[in-house]
C-alpha cells in the first residue's frame, strides 16, 4: 500500500493514521490503539515496550476490553461481597472490587494497585481461593467466597 502524505502505519494494529500518535519502544502507535493500551498498561508503562508486547496484551484483554464501557458498578463488591464506597472502589478491567480486595491482591501478587486495575476479576480471584484454603475457612458469599475472615488468618 501506498504510503500517503502526513499518515503513518500504527506498529501495534498496522493501520494508517494521522497526527502524532503515541510512541512505544518499535515506533508511534493510533490513538485508536492508545485508548486500549490505557486500560491495560499502567501510565507510561507502555513507553518502552516492543509494539509485538502490547499488541500481545491488547489481544488477550480484547473481550473485556470491548466490554469494558458496558460493565457498570455493582451495589458489593464482586470478590467479598461488602458494600462498595461511592468513590473508594477499585476498578478492574471486568469488575469492580473494594480497596481491602484490591490491597489484598497487590499483596499477593507482589505489585501495585495500578497494576490491578489492569487485570480480570478471573486473575484476581484464584489468588484468594489460594488464600482461603491456606487459612481453612471458608464462608458462603455472593461471588464465590466471603474471604475476609480467612485472610487475616496465615
Ligand atoms: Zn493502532
Ligand atoms: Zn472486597
Amino acid at each position: 500500500m501506498m504510503k500517503l502524505i502526513g499518515t503513518k502505519i500504527c506498529v501495534v494494529c498496522g493501520n494508517e493514521f494521522k497526527g502524532p500518535g503515541n510512541i512505544c519502544k518499535d515506533g508511534d502507535y493510533c490513538n485508536e490503539c492508545e485508548k486500549k493500551v490505557r486500560l491495560v498498561f499502567m501510565e507510561d508503562e507502555e513507553d518502552y515496550l516492543p509494539a509485538a508486547k502490547i499488541r500481545a496484551r491488547l489481544n488477550k484483554y480484547a473481550d473485556p476490553i470491548a466490554a469494558y464501557d458496558s460493565i457498570k458498578k455493582p451495589e458489593s463488591c464482586m470478590i467479598c461481597g461488602k458494600k462498595l464506597p461511592k468513590l473508594m472502589h477499585m476498578r478492574l478491567l471486568d469488575a469492580y472490587i473494594c480497596m481491602d480486595c484490591a490491597q489484598e491482591a497487590a499483596g499477593l501478587l507482589h505489585t501495585s494497585y495500578d497494576a490491578i486495575g489492569c487485570m480480570c476479576l478471573s486473575e484476581i480471584l484464584p489468588l484468594f481461593e489460594q488464600t482461603i484454603v491456606r487459612g481453612g475457612r471458608m464462608q458462603a458469599g455472593p461471588f464465590t467466597t466471603r474471604i475476609h475472615s480467612a485472610l487475616y488468618i496465615r
